[in-house]
């Protein structure tokens, strides 16, 4: 067996959903929404199972879906893609980064990615035979600096991995940030992987920066979505890929081998929800700002300090903070088996496993679901 995955643990999502559903706790751990996703794209995809068409469809995607990302993207992020030469479909952009991955990476090219990571991005790395060059930012501002790029880019440097809006971090990047990082790319010649599910899940009127956007980038950049994200329902794996065609050549070749079509009726379901109103988009924004304010208001009651959540349905707490000396993991098995709620260890989106104080909660949830783990927290203070 390949000892990345001989090695490799499960994955912490999975691990406390199931310690979750063994204790019946609330689960505020892997990010999914208690709201069921838009009704309206939801009875699109039904009507598509029952009435339309279930055999294969076009390996790179549906045209009507594919002409749909174009212009949501010209829409929201004021950037141009060919439909027919820049646009893919794959299943959920967990398959986006895979094949990313796969098609850019050769053994011994180096990756520069940021921790805390998404924890999916380092076993692919390493499977590969990248070697990972990891630069580790630090909260509450999480943000990117030029000294740590100097120290991780090298002439060997092919690709970068970056995740904006950041999961677990919950900041959002600014144009700024993406110029320095863009400015070590061409530097580099090194091409952005830039993993952007959490594109329209940002709050208090930001705006999200597409890398694809960024002077010089289009040629360099594989940006990836999720529709998953996009109308919170996170079990729908239809991924966006958007990169010019030199690069997309290569990417559709992985795509055709490691699945080859994502399933043609919610592609299709999909791409009438891409073309819903500014008003269902923001007003999805609004409510789940509105759940984050709840649950920080109920965390600061419980004596907690939470990190500022920009974007994602993410918000992080620092243990120490309200004085309690225990690391993330222990903590949070404590918290699902004793106070009967799930979060993340952030010690998960590290490489080197380094204890940290930090938690992640899942904020996408109903008010009672957010009011009854906040109940069940009460006697945390030991
Ligand atoms: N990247 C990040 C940063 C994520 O948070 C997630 C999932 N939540 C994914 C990728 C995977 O997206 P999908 O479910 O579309 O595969
Ligand atoms: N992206 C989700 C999270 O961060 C989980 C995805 C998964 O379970 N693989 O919670």
């Amino acid at each position: 067996m390949h000892p990345v995955f001989a090695n490799l643990p499960t994955t912490v999502f999975e691990v406390m959903s199931r310690l979750a559903r063994e204790h019946d706790a609330i689960n505020l751990g892997q990010g999914f929404p208690d709201d069921p996703g838009p009704e309206d794209v939801r009875q699109k995809a039904a009507e598509a199972v029952v009435s339309g068409w279930n055999q294969y469809p076009p390996m790179m995607g549906l045209p009507e879906l594919r002409a749909a990302v174009a212009k949501h993207y010209a829409h929201w992020q004021g950037v141009t893609l060919d439909p027919e030469s820049e646009i893919m479909i794959t299943s959920g952009a967990t398959e986006a980064l895979t094949g990313a991955i796969l098609t850019l990476v050769e053994p011994g090219d180096e990756v520069v990615l940021f921790q805390p990571l998404y924890d999916s991005y380092l076993p692919m790395v390493k499977r590969a035979g990248g070697i990972p060059r990891l630069v580790r930012l630090e909260p509450p501002h999480w943000r990117i600096t030029e000294d740590a790029l100097k120290r991780v880019f090298t002439k060997k440097t092919k690709a970068v991995l970056f995740n904006n809006p950041h999961n677990p971090a919950g900041v959002v990047y600014s144009m700024d940030d993406l110029k320095l990082l863009a400015r070590f790319c061409g530097e580099f010649d090194a091409v952005a992987i830039c993993d952007e599910v959490w594109e329209h899940v940002i709050f208090d009127g930001r705006k999200h920066v597409s890398m694809l956007s960024v002077p010089g980038m289009h040629e360099r950049t594989v940006k990836i979505g999720s529709a998953g994200k996009i109308f919170c329902l996170t079990g729908w794996k239809v991924g966006f890929v958007c990169a010019a065609p030199a690069l997309m050549r290569g990417l559709s070749k992985a795509h055709q081998f490691i699945t080859f079509t994502t399933p043609p009726n919610l592609q299709a379901a999909v791409a009438y929800g891409l073309g819903k109103s500014d008003d269902y988009f923001l007003n999805m924004r609004g409510t789940l700002a509105r759940s984050r304010d709840r649950f920080a208001a109920g965390l600061k009651k419980l004596g907690f300090d939470p990190l500022q959540s920009q974007g994602t349905y993410f918000m992080n707490v620092d243990l120490a903070a309200l004085g309690i000396n225990e690391a993330d993991r222990d903590f949070c098995q404590r918290l699902v088996t004793g106070n009967k709620v799930a979060a993340i260890p952030v010690s998960a989106f590290y490489a080197e496993e380094p204890v940290t104080s930090v938690v992640r909660f899942c904020f996408a949830k109903h008010d009672a679901t957010l009011d009854g783990a906040i109940d069940r927290m009460a006697n945390l203070r030991r």
